[in-house]
């Protein structure tokens, strides 16, 4: 039975005061929900701070409950169209575990249900109208906490309206809920796999999430021809430090993960004392990149506040422009002159 209650809680764990003193206020607050198999790993500290809830989430007065400004770019319903070549449409607003670091708390966990069959047609019909979108992000919440039929569904109204745009499918589930990727939900998704390609888009966070259940379900995917790839958060008291990430980030190119985006923490309400502030990130991101191979390493990323679209940070190694001249900083040390070509 997954936890949903805080005297639930309370009997698998010893709380700890802050814990204790958590409240769930009103439609501000994301609820409680932890899975069986996340509940089976609380005794890890890292893995316990991203699922169980602390009052902390409430003295958080500063936040916004949508900062990336998602809802003024809503078009068609769930479809979230803010970047030109590219779209979101937010399957459901549930998920199998609720992470508390959470950036979409605005919509996750509202008990605003699945999408109808009539926002899935109209989601599909606005991008094949809108011929520049060449790629969807199923996500939400968590677009496998639908039933098999409902997932069949779905992508029979997109592949049949939108054959060429690529399906981006977004989950913590196989870090969560692994046994949800049973044979009979791959052979529906090999089913779908007519033009373009399927995309697997993860979340860890943690090497300890990369449990042999979470591997195999990876496995179910990548053995279907479906490339992986992995969003990280970068979270206080979880992930920040250089030598967790960099573990991470190995394990996964072993299992054929692609780390993608580490995410900077958006200034969601209820979420600052899981934010790390960004001067530790560039440090620990120059210390990722001297250690890890460029394939292993994800690009560490802000999600511009009030929506202004997401930047990438690392450090600047280019110091200045003499004439046609670049001047850099080299990792090597010292520093290296570039002359462009002059013509
Ligand atoms: C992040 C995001 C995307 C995907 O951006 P990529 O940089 O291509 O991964 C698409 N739509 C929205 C609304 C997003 O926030
Ligand atoms: S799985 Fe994703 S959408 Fe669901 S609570 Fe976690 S971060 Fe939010």
């Amino acid at each position: 039975m997954p936890i949903t209650s805080k005297e639930a809680l309370s009997r698998a764990i010893r709380l700890t005061e802050s814990e204790e003193k958590w409240e769930e206020k009103g439609s501000s607050t994301l609820p409680l929900l932890i899975s069986d198999h996340i509940a089976s790993m609380l005794s890890i500290p890292e893995i316990r701070r991203q699922f169980v809830p602390s009052c902390e989430e409430n003295e958080d007065e500063e936040g916004n409950l949508d900062p990336l400004e998602e809802e003024a770019h809503e078009k068609a319903g769930r479809l979230i169209h803010r970047y030109h070549n590219r779209a979101a449409f937010l399957v459901t607003d549930r998920c199998f575990s609720y992470c508390r670091h959470c950036f979409r708390r605005r919509f996750t966990g509202s008990l605003t249900g699945p999408a109808s069959e009539e926002e899935i047609r109209e989601a599909a019909d606005y991008i094949s109208s809108h011929s520049e979108i060449k790629e969807i992000l199923l996500t939400g919440g968590d677009m496998f906490t639908l039933s098999d039929d409902r997932i069949d569904t779905l992508l029979d109204i997109f592949k049949g309206r939108c054959p060429d745009v690529i399906f981006r499918l977004c989950t913590r589930a196989a870090a969560v809920y692994p046994e949800r990727f049973t044979n009979r939900l791959f052979s529906i998704l090999r089913k779908h796999q007519t033009g373009a390609p399927f995309y697997l888009m993860t979340q860890f966070n943690h090497p300890a999430e990369l449990t042999d259940e979470a591997i195999r379900a990876v496995n179910g995917f990548l053995d279907l021809g479906i490339p992986a790839m992995n969003q990280s958060v970068l979270l206080r008291g979880v992930n920040d430090d250089p030598d967790t990430l960099i573990e991470l980030c190995n394990k996964l190119l072993y299992y054929r993960i692609k780390p993608y985006y580490l995410f900077q923490g958006d200034l969601v309400r209820g979420t600052q004392h899981l934010r790390v502030p960004i001067e530790k990130g560039l440090e620990i991101e120059k210390r990722m990149r001297s250690e890890l191979s460029g394939l292993g390493m994800p690009q560490y990323t802000i999600d511009l506040p009030d929506g202004g679209g997401k930047v990438i940070l690392t450090e600047n190694h280019l110091v200045m422009k003499k004439g046609h001249e670049y001047i850099f900083t080299a990792p090597e040390g010292g520093t290296r002159v570039y002359p462009d070509p002059v013509n």
